[in-house]
């Protein structure tokens, strides 16, 4: 199959629709500027094959696609005793609603809603404080590190290029977040959070503030088509140099397609059927496990926070390819 051709077919017919559906996220103010007309789309085979088309190599403002490799970071470094504070089902409400949370004493219903990547979050801080897990990249191990540092290293190892937070967001993100700060505090109420409620919410603003382009991040998902291997064939994280076991990154898989776009999942899995994990931004990664990794950006997005292009590209994508789990 030539990926380049599909993928420059689905840029020209998603191109004329760009700008007339959905809307840029508008409660951080630092998105709301961004243009809604642009699409990229790129993807990573099993074999390391890259193709991309559009604005592909325009980095954007990653959100709750980082929610991804948070997971991945402490699903390696806990194992099962993550899921003690988090849970597995999909939340059936939208990504920062606040009402499950009471009725089920603080433990979020799964990783990928903001109350359970603040959960996330909380265990990443207090595992770089204790010098615990292994640290991503070549700093030698050992001491209290920063659970920033540990995400960035993470993502730019997987990336095979530099990645950076951008300060302006995460600062847009800090100043106007007050749902995630209501989340947070609501779940330090329950005595579910360990650390201090700011140094929570000062990984996850930053984590949200990841900026990357389709083909880094095609790229950096490529270990969740390939059984939890390095997508650069370069390992360093866990015994068998993987970046997660494969049972992990079966399990990863199965959580993106469940719950990764939020209240949308059930229709996504209807109308793709790929695992995926969306953010506000407009950014999509969606795996076809054992061949393939996808990213797609569109702003617009649509009542769930999906990029709308981006899930029509993907349509596309499975229409032409017959690529999908089902
Ligand atoms: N930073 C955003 C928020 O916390 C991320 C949400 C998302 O991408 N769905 O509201």
């Amino acid at each position: 199959m030539n990926f380049q051709t599909v993928l420059d077919e689905i840029d020209t017919e998603i191109r004329p629709l760009l700008g007339a559906a959905g809307t840029v996220a508008s409660y951080i103010p630092a998105l709301a500027r961004v243009p809604a007309e642009h699409f990229g789309i790129a993807l990573h085979t099993r074999d390391g094959e890259e193709a991309c088309a559009g604005d592909a190599r325009e980095p954007f403002s990653i959100q709750s696609v980082s929610k991804l490799f948070t997971l991945t970071l402490a699903m390696r470094c806990l194992g099962d005793r993550l899921w003690e504070r988090i849970g597995r089902e999909p939340s059936g409400n939208p990504f920062n609603s606040l009402v499950q949370l009471e009725f089920e004493a603080g433990r979020p219903r799964n990783p990928f809603i903001n109350a359970g990547a603040l959960a996330v979050a909380d265990r990443l801080v207090t595992q770089a404080r204790a010098g615990e897990c292994e640290g991503d990249g070549d700093r030698p191990g050992g001491g209290p590190r920063d659970a920033r540092d540990d995400l960035l290293a993470l993502m730019s190892d997987l990336a095979g290029e530099a990645v950076a937070f951008d300060a302006e967001v995460a600062a847009s993100e800090a100043a106007t977040g007050f749902r995630n700060v209501a989340l947070v505090n609501f779940m330090k109420s329950f005595g579910k959070i360990d650390n201090d409620v700011a140094d929570v919410l000062d990984m996850y603003f930053h984590q949200c503030a990841i900026r990357m382009s389709c083909a880094q991040l095609a790229r950096a998902a490529g270990f969740l088509c390939r059984d939890g291997a390095h997508p650069l064939g370069r390992g360093r994280a866990t015994d068998a140099g993987n970046v997660v076991t494969d049972r992990q990154a079966r399990r990863i898989n199965a959580l993106m397609l469940t719950c990764g776009t939020y209240d949308a999942a059930g229709d996504v899995a209807f109308s793709i059927g790929l695992p995926c994990k969306s953010g506000v931004g407009g950014g999509i990664v969606a795996v076809v496990p054992d061949r393939l990794t996808l990213a797609v950006w569109s702003p617009a997005l649509d009542a769930s926070g999906n990029s709308l292009l981006g899930m029509k590209a993907l349509e596309l994508f499975v229409a032409k390819t017959g690529l999908s789990v089902f």
